[in-house]
């Protein structure tokens, strides 16, 4: 099928199951006709996924924790498929007890690793990325707006997605000169798996519909939409920016 990413090749990281952000992105860019590997935590994240993506679907393994294996994934990819057009990172972690306790109670071993999964492996991702990406091209990440406000239980995700959108704007200030821009998408409360390990998450999520313009919460289709323009040669203006789809919420 024939799109705005027809000819590119993508790459998704952070597809869990089929509520996942990244895998509303996978179906939108798929639609517009790019090539998409998808990369996975784990060998039980992997498992789960072949139950769902079809025998065709290329997979490779790639946990954040380590640069060393966000290396190894991005060369296996150059390897196998050749050069990467575009990357979308919707990946963000926190322990537990970090996530459901206040900021004022972080320890700074909870600080770092949610810095490190949540904010930290996208410059990772943007250093060994733009190394198999010779025509340059697009990355993008996602974020919340809890980095702008203190939004209830969000807590110290929160403080890593402020982190991760100052590094949106460096990265795209670095990447800028061999082509490649550096974008976040800040979507809107959707029910998925990372969601549920925050405290009163059925709360956030009724806030979070209730702020919407037409009072219905968005679609992953609808993030995923957005993440394939910024992928496409349409948005060859925007870099270093955050762009909301969240119907609205960040305004009310
Ligand atoms: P999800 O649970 O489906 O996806 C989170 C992904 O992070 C999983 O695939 C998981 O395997 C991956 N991950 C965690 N630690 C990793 C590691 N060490 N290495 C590799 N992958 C790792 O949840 P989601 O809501 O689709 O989250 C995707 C992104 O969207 C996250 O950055 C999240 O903060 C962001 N986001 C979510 C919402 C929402 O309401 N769901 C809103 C705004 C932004």
């Amino acid at each position: 099928m024939s799109g705005i990413l027809t000819g590119k090749t993508l790459v998704v990281m952070g597809v869990a199951n089929q509520r996942s952000i990244a895998w509303g992105c996978t179906q939108s860019l798929l639609a517009q006709g790019a090539k998409v590997i998808l990369t996975y935590q784990n060998d039980r994240l992997k498992t789960s996924l072949e139950r769902f993506v079809g025998p065709d679907q290329a997979l490779v393994a790639c946990d954040v924790s380590k640069d060393e294996n966000v290396e190894a994934a991005f060369k296996e990819i150059a390897t196998k498929y050749g050069k990467v057009d575009g990357v979308i990172h919707a990946i963000a972690y926190a322990d537990k007890a970090t996530l459901t306790s206040g900021l004022v109670n972080t320890t700074a071993d909870g600080y770092a690793l949610a810095q490190h999964i949540s904010a930290y492996s996208f410059i990772s991702v943007a250093r060994y990325a733009s190394q198999v990406m010779k025509d340059g091209g697009s990355l993008v990440t996602l974020t919340y707006f809890g980095s702008e406000r203190a939004i209830p239980n969000y807590n110290m995700m929160g403080v890593a997605k402020a982190s991760l959108e100052a590094s949106v704007r460096y990265l795209a200030s670095d990447l800028g000169a061999a082509n490649i821009r550096v974008n976040a998408i800040s979507a809107g409360a959707v029910k998925t798996l990372a969601v549920t390990g925050i405290k009163n998450h059925g709360t956030l999520l009724k806030m979070s519909r209730d702020r919407t313009v037409d009072g219905k919460s968005v679609e992953t289709s609808e993030i995923g939409n957005t993440a394939a323009f910024l992928l496409s040669d349409l948005s060859t203006g925007i870099t270093g920016d955050i762009i909301y789809v969240d119907k609205g919420v960040h305004l009310m």
